[in-house]
């Protein structure tokens, strides 16, 4: 009875790939990932397959609320999201179709992944990953001075700090974490302590935080790894010089690990086209499309067994460094209770 029923099961999903298979020579992708280097990755893809991407682009935020508004009218079929805790949030609200794929379960680490659920599927899988490192003015501070992140709250910094926005998803992210390290009290004395050092009232993104600390107007900044590396890269001679003024540390290597954010893809609930977009997923997780995140955008790849060579990785970390492992949903869902504490530290 259960092979006839097996049997049956597969020869429907059979019928609906050779039907769809027209209609799929289009895949509608939303994506968060604001990285030209990606306009290659996607037409390998094309190359490899005949599936068009046709793509809308939005930050996180942007495509969740475009998602919520279109409902099941909604073309997109697949999502690339570029923060830990949005693909949670996502995940949470139900814009995602669970994923079963073996490729990607085989390909991606459990911790880089949403938590199956109880009947089967996973909601999305990190495709590449970043770190949020520290990076400080060589002439004033030495990387003993910034090993933690603790470090960055202590009131002999006054005036040294310079951070983009707490409301980003990145600082989000990382304070989300800092949470379930240090407890809620601890986490908004740290806060309190981060804004009586800030420098200045938060601006910018992460690579203005850099240039700032490099023009030497002040000592200390925070910054995703793909930032610095795009510098370290550039042929751009001012670019190399702002990097040559200043060290990087990758905190807490000993104790937990340093931060660790990941970009992702999902599957949207109403595509019309799932199977194509598992199958760009798992291009996605391919030791192809791993390198390409590593040499276009400067990301670690999140599949496992893929080696890179990325010289600017490399050197800014030394070859390998200690990241954490704090549950994704534990930083998604801390999220909120910080959001409240930067209202009260006045953190902007
Ligand atoms: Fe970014």
């Amino acid at each position: 009875m259960k092979l006839v029923t097996k049997f049956l099961l597969s020869s429907m999903l059979v019928a609906v790939c050779a039907g769809a298979s027209a209609q799929d020579k289009v895949l509608n992708l939303y994506s968060a990932r604001h990285y030209p280097t990606d306009e290659a990755l996607y037409s390998d893809f094309t190359k490899a397959t005949g599936i068009k991407i046709n793509r809308v682009d939005a930050d996180d935020a942007g495509i969740l609320a475009r998602l919520k508004a279109e409902g099941a009218a909604s073309p997109a079929d697949v999502i690339l999201l570029v923060d830990a805790a949005r693909l949670w949030r996502a995940e949470v609200d139900g814009l995602f179709l669970p994923i079963k794929s073996k490729v990607l379960e085989e390909a991606i680490p459990v911790n880089l992944r949403a938590t199956p659920f109880d009947n089967g599927g996973t909601s999305w899988f990190g495709l590449s990953t970043r770190a949020r490192v520290v990076v400080f003015d060589k002439l004033k501070y030495n990387k003993a001075d910034f090993d933690s992140y603790e470090k960055l709250a202590d009131p002999k910094f006054k005036g040294q700090l310079c951070i983009r926005s707490g409301s980003h998803p990145y600082n989000l992210s990382l304070f989300g974490s800092m949470y379930e390290h240090l407890g809620p009290q601890k986490i908004e004395a740290w806060l309190k302590g981060l804004v009586d050092n800030m420098a200045r009232t938060p601006k910018g993104g992460d690579t203005d935080q850099i240039k700032a600390v490099a023009a030497g107007e002040y000592g200390v900044a925070v910054t995703n790894t793909y930032y610095l590396a795009r510098l370290m890269r550039s042929s751009n001679q001012a670019d190399k010089a702002v990097t040559e003024k200043i060290g990087v540390v990758f905190p807490n290597q000993s104790s937990w690990g340093t931060h660790l954010n990941i970009a992702g893809g999902a599957v949207a609930k109403h595509a019309k086209n799932p199977e194509s977009a598992v199958k760009f997923l798992e291009y996605l997780a391919s030791p192809s499309a791993q390198n390409h995140f590593a040499n276009g955008n400067n990301e670690w790849p999140a599949a496992k067994g893929v080696s890179i060579d990325n010289p600017a990785l490399k050197a800014m970390s030394g070859g390998s460094f200690k990241s954490e492992l704090v549950p994704i949903s534990a930083v998604g869902m801390n999220q909120v209770k910080v959001q409240q504490m930067l209202d009260r530290v006045g953190f902007k």
